[in-house]
Formats: C-alpha cells, structure tokens, sequence
C-alpha cells in the first residue's frame, strides 16, 4: 500500500483500500475541509443543489426566527435583559457585537475568547469574541491545547 499526502494537511497518510482516489487523511479536520471543498464543488456545478441548499438555509432561519421570537415571548425578563445589554452597548459606541448577527462567518476554526470589556458578567451568558484561527485550511494551523474547548460537550 503507497502512502498518500493529504490535500488539507499535508501528513502522508494510507488510503483506505475501498477508497483509492482518497486524497484527504482520516482525521476529523481534513474530513470536514474535504466535505467543505465537495459542497463547494457541488454548489458550482449543481444548481439543484443550489437552489435546495439555498431553501433548506431559508427554512432553518425562519425556524430560528420562530424559535427565538418564542423563546423571548416566553421569558419576558430576558427579552428585557437583551435590550438592556443591546442599550448598554449603543451607549459605549460599540456596534462592533451588534454586527455580528448579520455578518456570514464562514465555517472554520475559531477561538472564543470572554471578552476583556466584560469581565463582570457573571450571569450564565458570556460575552465573547471570536477569532478567526484559520478559514481555509483548520488542519494547517498548530492549535494549542489551551485553545480548545471541551468538545465533548459541543460536539455532535
Ligand atoms: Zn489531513
């Protein structure tokens, strides 16, 4: 069996014997840059796919919509908190974290830092920025241990 080098990280690796066109390793980065760089492929080539990922988009964030809109209309106190928070910031000028909300964050690594600017919050939210680590290539970049989050509890 000849070793292969990955596409995302580079490592020589042994394609599984089912698979002999394999050209990323095994390891859970890669595959995720791979199924990325497939959907990519695909959404060029396929305006089907397209148009299907588009609704099926569509659908999650008007279910999402609906979703919060509940939530909110079920916890008065909350929605009360948020505007409070959402004031707060108007006030201090930072419309930085407001953006967010609409800003499209393509899928990568990224690090969640508490914010600096926020060190009281000690209620059961955060605020938190985030770091783009590496969009491209996850597996590329040396990710320290430290940075990780427990990703037992936010796997899937
Ligand atoms: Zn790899």
């Amino acid at each position: 069996m000849t070793n292969k080098i990955c596409a995302c990280c580079g490592q020589p690796f042994e394609p599984r014997p089912q698979v002999p066109d394999q050209a990323y390793c095994s390891s859970p980065n890669c595959q995720r840059a791979r199924k990325r760089q497939w959907q990519r492929a695909k959404l060029q080539s396929d305006s089907d796919y397209r148009i299907n990922q588009r609704a099926a988009q569509q659908a999650w964030s008007q279910r999402n919509q609906e979703y919060w809109r509940d939530y909110r209309d079920a916890r008065p106190e909350y929605a009360q908190r948020n505007r409070e928070q959402q004031r707060a910031r108007d006030q201090s000028g930072n419309t930085g974290l407001a953006k967010m909300d609409v800003c499209d964050l393509p899928s990568g690594l990224y690090r969640i830092t508490r914010h600096p600017a926020f060190p009281l919050e000690n209620s059961d939210s955060w605020i938190v920025e985030i770091t783009p680590v590496c969009v491209t290539c996850p597996c590329k970049m040396d990710v320290s241990r430290e940075d990780l989050i427990d990703t037992k509890t936010i796997a899937p």
